[in-house]
């Protein structure tokens, strides 16, 4: 009987509108299962005053590029989670860029990169910061043996502040190359 009536209406409807429906009524039963179970409930009047109750406020910079815009970071038990301009910040005078004002969801990200990661037949694995800069030295020294400084070319990031862009000029003269430029260019 169910079958008859589901033939029926998709050959009405059409397959791929009704899938769709079919996803939507499968989202609704699921979200009326949760209710049902008091998995979730209304917020409170003091909730959507005040989600963060007891959290802080903390003046930062957008780290995205030099500009180092100011934002406001609120911080609730330990976590940001949520931001807003910095008006009076000397730079960016209560503005934005469109990247600075997501800044907070780099930092929240599930891709979010924490540790060096290698890949191991086809894995990628969790290695230490000392063997990750131990490789990696070891692959650049032998390709500079084998080839001359000029087989590296170095860019720069656009999150470089001005010392870091510094470091990264000299460690390019050290290496012996003048292949160095800033990431924007390309
Ligand atoms: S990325 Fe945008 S918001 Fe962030 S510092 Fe640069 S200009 Fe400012």
């Amino acid at each position: 009987m169910i079958n008859d009536t589901f033939k029926h209406m998709s050959s009405k409807i059409g397959r791929r509108s009704f899938l769709k429906l079919a996803a939507v009524g499968a989202g609704m039963s699921a979200t009326a299962a949760l209710a049902a179970s008091e998995s979730i409930r209304p917020a409170t009047e003091e909730e959507i005053k005040d989600p963060f109750p007891g959290s802080k406020k903390v003046k930062t910079i957008c780290s995205i590029c030099s500009a180092g815009c100011g934002i406001i970071a609120e911080v609730h038990n330990g976590v940001w989670v949520r931001q807003d301009v910095a008006q009076d910040h000397p730079i960016s005078e209560g503005s934005h860029c469109c990247k600075g004002i997501d800044q907070i969801d780099l930092v929240k990200s599930k891709q979010r990169l924490k540790f060096p990661l290698k890949k191991v037949n086809g894995e990628w694995k969790r290695i230490s910061w000392e063997t990750a800069v131990k490789e990696i030295s070891e692959k650049m020294l032998a390709l500079r043996k084998e080839n001359g400084p000029d087989v590296a070319m170095f860019l720069g990031s656009a999150k470089f502040n001005l010392q870091q862009a510094f470091y990264f000029r000299k460690f390019a003269a050290m290496w012996g190359t003048n292949n160095i430029d800033h990431v924007a260019r390309i």
